[in-house]
């Protein structure tokens, strides 16, 4: 007996080779320099910043090269697997418009591309050819190691403060006769299958990364498993060689925390003697906390989830923006020159990723925000913050759809001018900001006159309805004019200077003037300008704000 009839025995129906599928999934047809590039996420139910920053950059790395981008579903750790997690992926890839060329979506029934299936439990045939493979070649063999030896073994390891692992002398199966091998197979005995490690620990390659640069690991002696017993499907590390390889991806783009598995994937690929892809490691997504700069943490960081820029309404170009400066050190400046291009026409390089981690602001986020909605129209914004609401503030939205000139002409106070009003960062952020422009929102209100009497505030209110000041045909002029009479009347100075100049004579200025006014119409001591709010809160409204402090 042999290792043909090993592989035979424990793969019976496996009839392709790797050749086969080869010829099956041929070298795609691509310019020259096009590159193939997936993401591959685990469906285990969100998907957090430090997924979505190399999916961004799959996207920009195959479209700027003319490539594929394609999404793969590595869902070999069904454990895990998180119902509706695809659909979610799906959503938010489709949200920024990251959508890939070649998929499987199951729930919708819908395919594209002819590397798939991009399901890896789908892949399962495959995976089983190529182990087939490697255990006719002896380079991968079933072991026999029960869970409580495997777990005695790594407690004496720890205990002795040796590397922990199948290697060496606890790689108690690696040599075991193909007959004896056999013969327990026959009996029903359980097995995983591991690879047959050439490696030397005290040996080290050298492995160049696009983004850290060369980098130097010891050989791996690990016989890894490369697939358990219990569902028949490959372990991580085995099937994305295999997928990689066959789906001809040319850059692996992935997080930081797969560095450490290169020796194990460069052993792999040789194993075959495949070629490897390059590979792009992206460093640690890091914050500013206090003093402190850590990594941005999944659990604790509400910002580390996509879904908070979803929920909170970030304009998805802002995001985009912002994690295109912290992946690239010149893009923003790139940006200054390009101000209108989109993102994917700058040309990103690995090389200038810093490899010592990329610290995301959300103050900065803020920032491009705010500079981006300050330069959309009045109709753009209520298209934006209508389509978030419904999505989640329902009473928003309903409210903005009662009211769309209203809500717009809100939108406009000092937009259409040279350097306009930067309010909003956020769709969420704009019913924060205005609320008090509609009455459903304007009830129940506290006021806070802050050194302002009471009788002095209701004299100001008295004064303004007494002579009919509001009239909406007035320019800001003719308004300011008015009010300016008023402040006279009433022993203001009209003027901050006149005041200053010797405030014994007055009761106050102009600005106490227009903040009691001010505060009696939003609450607020700090608004867009006032003369644009009355406009829009019209006389009716005006009226009535002002006799609820007079009664
Ligand atoms: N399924 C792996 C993950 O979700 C993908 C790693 C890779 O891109 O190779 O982290």
């Amino acid at each position: 007996m042999n290792r043909e009839d090993l592989a035979n025995l424990i793969f019976p129906s496996i009839t392709k080779t790797i050749e086969d599928y080869e010829k099956e999934y041929p070298p795609r047809n691509l310019p020259e320099n096009a590159k193939v590039t997936r993401f591959a996420p685990s469906p285990t139910g969100f998907m957090h910043i430090g997924h979505f920053m190399p999916a961004l950059i799959d996207y920009v790395l195959a479209h700027q090269s003319k490539g594929v981008f394609y999404l793969r579903n590595e869902d070999t750790d069904q454990t895990r697997e998180v119902e509706g997690a695809v659909e979610y992926i799906r959503t938010v890839l489709a949200t920024y418009g990251l959508n890939p060329d070649e998929y499987e979506y199951k729930d919708l029934k819908e395919t594209k591309g002819e590397y798939g299936p991009y399901i890896q439990s789908e892949r399962k045939e495959i995976y089983h050819a190529f182990i087939k493979h490697l255990i006719i070649e002896g380079k991968a063999y079933p072991c026999f190691l029960t869970q409580e030896e495997m777990d005695a073994i790594r407690e004496a390891q720890s205990k002795d403060k040796r590397r922990i692992g199948i290697y060496g002398r606890y790689a108690k199966y690696r040599d075991l006769p193909v007959e004896e091998a056999i013969k327990r197979i026959e009996s029903g005995e359980k097995f995983t299958i591991r690879l047959k490690s050439t490696g030397d620990f005290n040996h080290k390659f050298k492995f160049n990364d696009l983004a850290f640069g060369e980098l130097e690991f010891p050989e791996n002696d690990i016989d890894i498993p490369i697939m358990k017993s219990s569902n028949g499907l490959p372990t991580y590390h085995f099937a994305h060689l295999v997928d990689d390889h066959l789906m001809r991806t040319t850059h692996v783009v992935r997080g930081q925390e797969w560095i450490s598995s290169i020796p194990v994937h460069y052993e792999l690929f040789k194993a075959f003697d495949f070629k490897m892809p390059k590979y792009i490691h992206i460093p640690l997504i890091l914050k500013k906390d206090g003093e402190k700069i850590r990594k941005i943490s999944k659990r604790y960081d509400p910002e580390a989830k996509m879904s908070f820029y979803e929920e909170k309404g970030y304009p998805t170009y802002a995001v985009i923006e912002a994690i295109m400066t912290i992946a690239n050190s010149n893009y923003e400046t790139w940006r200054e020159g390009h101000p209108d291009a989109p993102f994917t026409d700058f040309e990103f390089s690995p090389k200038k990723m810093s490899a010592s981690g990329a610290l995301f602001d959300l103050d900065k986020l803020d920032n491009i925000s705010k500079n981006y909605l300050s330069h959309l129209t009045k109709e753009q914004i209520y298209k934006e913050v209508l389509n978030w609401s419904s999505k989640y503030d329902l009473e928003f939205n309903e409210i903005l759809k009662k009211y769309p000139d209203y809500s717009m002409a809100i939108y406009n106070i000092e937009r259409e001018q040279k350097k306009p009003r930067k309010d909003y960062s956020y769709y969420s952020e704009i019913k924060d900001k205005t609320w008090y422009m509609y009455d459903e929102y304007f009830y129940d209100i506290n006021y806070d006159f802050k050194e302002y009497n009471l009788e002095e505030v209701k004299k100001v209110l008295k004064t303004y309805l007494d002579n009919d000041y509001f009239n909406e045909s007035d320019t800001q002029e003719e308004w300011f004019n008015k009010i300016k009479e008023m402040t006279t009347n009433l022993g203001y100075a009209s003027e901050v200077k006149m005041y200053k100049e010797d405030p014994t004579k007055y009761k106050g200025s102009i600005i106490d003037i227009t903040n009691i006014m001010r505060i009696s119409l939003t609450t607020l001591d700090n608004t867009p300008n006032l003369y644009n709010i009355m406009l829009i809160l019209g006389k009716d409204r005006i009226t009535e704000r002002f006799n609820r402090i007079l009664n």
